[in-house]
C-alpha cells in the first residue's frame, strides 16, 4: 500500500513539471558554489519519503529543462514520451538483459530491433548489439576489425605483431582516441587524415597514408568513415574508400551516432549516405536526432554473423549462460564486453511501434529544413554569419562583433552571457581553429518560431555586449 501511494505521489510530481518545463528559463542557473549551498547535500535524515520527495524537488527545480525549446545545445534534446515510458518500465521491472531467463521479452525486442534495423540498412547475414553509445560502439567495431585482420591478438596481445593503424577523419568524435588507447594501439597508430573544403576525409591523403603504412610494414585494419561529424555535420564519401578497401583490405566502419538517423529516409539516405550496405560495420544512436532517451544506441555488423560473439566472448561464462537450441544465441550477455547490460530495448521498441519508420524519416527531413531555414536566418542579419557553410544538420555561426574586438572571446562570452541569463543554451566547436557557436536542432518542440526567438536573443546579448563596452549606458535584461 505504502508502494502504491509513493508512486502515484511522484507521477504527481513529473506530471506537473512536464506542465511546467517548457515555460520559464530553461535552467534556473547557479554558480556551483551556490547551487552547492543551495542542495545543502549533507543534510537530512534516513527513512523519511517526505525528505526524499523534497530532494526530487529541489533536483527537478534546478535540472536543465533538456526539452525547453530554448535548450539548442547538444545533439539531443527532452526525449520522446514513448521511450520515457519505457525506461519508467525498465526500472520498476530492473532486470539485466544478458540473459534470456532474466530478461526474455527485452532479449526479444532487441533480436528484433537487430533484424529490423540490418535490414533496413542492408546489411545481409550480419549481426549487432545494443551498446551504451558510440563511444562503445566506434571502440567495439575497432576490436573487432583488429581481431578481424590478426586473429592471433586475441590470444597473443599486440606483442611482436605487425604494427596495426587506424585512420579517421580528423575531425571524427573523440571516441576514435580513446578507443585506440583503449585497444592497445596508441595515440600513433591513430592516424587523422586532413579534410578536404567540405570536412569530408581526403581519399587522396587516405590513399597516400594508406600506401606509406604498407610500405613500412604496417598494416591499415580499419578506417571510419563519419556520417555526420560532430563539429561541422559532414559526411564522408563511402564509395571512393570503399574502392581504396578491395585495394588494401581494411575494415570499413561507418560512424553515424549522428547523421546516421537519415537511414530511416530513403530521399536524405540517398543523398547523404549512399552505399553504407557495403560497410563492415555501422553504429547509430536513437537517443541523438531520433529522440529516444538516453542511452541508446545500436552497432551493426555486417555478413560477420559470430563475429560479436568470436571478438567478445572470453572467460569462464559457464556459471551464467545457457546454449540455446541448436546453437542459437539466446543470451546477448555472450555478445557483450559487459556483464549487467540496462535494458534499452523496451524504449527503442516503444517509440518503433509509436512513431515508425515513417515518423522517423519525417522528423528527420523536418529538422534538415529547419536547419536550412536557421542558415538563411543568419545569412539575413547583418549582425550573423556563417563560418563555414552548412553541410547538412549542423548550424555554426557566429556573431560579428566589430574590428578590432576579437571573434572568438566576444561569442564565448556571448554564449555565456545567454546560459546565465536562461535565455538559451547554445554549443559551441571549433573548425579550422575558429569558435563556432554551434546551433543544433534536436528538439521536437523547435520549429520556425523557435529559432527566430534563438537568433533574436543572440542579437540582443550581442548587442549589450558591445553596449557595455563601449561603456554606454544599456539596461541589463534578465
Ligand atoms: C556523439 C558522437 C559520438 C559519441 O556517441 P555517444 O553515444 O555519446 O557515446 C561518436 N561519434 C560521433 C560522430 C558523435 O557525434
Amino acid at each position: 500500500m505504502e508502494q502504491e501511494k509513493i508512486l502515484a505521489r511522484l507521477l504527481q510530481i513529473l506530471t506537473r513539471y512536464s506542465q511546467e518545463r517548457a515555460t520559464g528559463p530553461f535552467v534556473d542557473y547557479l554558480d556551483p558554489e551556490e547551487l552547492r549551498q543551495r542542495l545543502d547535500l549533507d543534510s537530512g535524515v534516513r527513512g523519511d519519503w517526505d525528505q526524499l520527495f523534497a530532494w526530487v524537488e529541489k533536483y527537478l527545480t534546478h535540472a536543465v529543462r533538456t526539452s525547453h525549446p530554448a535548450y539548442l545545445n547538444r545533439m539531443w534534446a527532452g526525449a520522446n514520451l514513448p521511450s520515457v515510458i519505457g525506461e519508467m518500465v525498465t526500472a520498476v521491472t530492473n532486470t539485466s538483459a544478458c540473459t534470456y531467463e532474466t530478461a526474455p521479452v527485452s532479449t526479444l525486442m532487441e533480436k528484433y530491433l537487430l533484424r529490423t534495423m540490418l535490414e533496413l540498412v542492408g546489411f545481409h547475414n550480419g549481426t549487432g548489439q545494443m551498446t551504451t553509445g558510440s563511444s562503445n560502439a566506434n571502440m567495439i567495431a575497432m576490436m573487432a576489425a583488429r581481431n578481424n585482420a590478426d586473429p592471433a591478438v586475441k590470444q597473443q596481445g599486440l606483442f611482436g605483431r605487425p604494427p596495426l593503424f587506424a585512420l579517421v577523419n580528423a575531425d571524427a568524435h573523440y571516441s576514435m582516441d580513446r578507443a585506440s588507447n583503449i585497444l592497445g594501439l596508441g595515440a600513433e597508430h591513430l592516424l587523422k587524415v586532413p579534410v578536404d573544403d567540405h570536412g569530408r576525409m581526403r581519399v587522396d591523403a587516405l590513399e597516400q597514408r594508406l600506401a606509406e603504412i604498407t610500405a613500412a610494414g604496417g598494416v591499415p585494419f580499419f578506417v571510419a568513415a563519419t556520417a555526420g561529424t560532430t563539429v561541422r555535420g559532414s559526411y564522408d564519401l563511402l564509395q571512393p574508400i570503399i574502392a581504396l578497401r578491395d585495394q588494401y583490405k581494411f575494415w570499413l566502419h561507418v560512424d553515424g551516432a549522428w547523421g546516421g538517423a537519415v537511414v530511416f529516409s530513403d530521399r536524405l539516405r540517398a543523398r547523404f549516405l549512399p552505399h553504407l550496405e557495403q560497410a563492415d560495420s555501422f553504429t547509430l544512436d536513437f537517443h541523438k536526432m531520433l529522440g529516444t532517451s538516453l542511452m541508446c544506441n545500436v552497432l551493426l555488423f555486417n555478413q560477420r554473423p559470430d563475429i560479436l560473439r568470436q571478438v567478445c566472448s572470453a572467460g569462464d561464462e559457464s556459471y551464467i549462460f545457457r546454449e540455446g537450441d541448436n546453437g542459437e544465441i539466446r543470451d546477448l550477455g555472450t555478445q557483450s564486453l559487459q556483464c549487467g547490460r540496462r535494458v534499452d530495448s523496451l524504449k527503442w521498441f516503444l517509440d518503433w511501434k509509436f512513431y515508425g519508420r515513417e515518423g522517423l524519416a519525417e522528423r528527420v527531413e523536418h529538422y534538415l529544413e529547419l536547419c536550412a531555414y536557421a542558415e538563411a536566418q543568419v545569412q539575413q542579419a547583418a549582425e550573423l554569419e556563417m563560418v563555414v557553410p552548412r553541410e547538412s544538420f549542423n548550424v555554426c555561426f557566429r556573431f560579428r562583433p566589430p574590428a578590432p574586438i576579437p571573434a572568438a572571446a566576444f561569442n564565448q562570452e556571448l554564449r555565456e552571457r545567454m546560459h546565465r541569463t536562461g535565455r538559451s543554451l547554445v554549443g559551441t566547436g571549433f573548425v579550422n581553429g575558429e569558435l563556432v557557436l554551434r546551433l543544433l536542432i534536436t528538439n521536437i518542440n523547435v520549429d520556425k518560431s523557435e529559432i527566430d526567438t534563438f537568433f533574436r536573443a543572440v542579437i540582443e546579448t550581442g548587442r549589450e555586449l558591445l553596449a557595455e563596452r563601449s561603456g554606454l549606458d544599456h539596461p541589463r535584461t534578465r
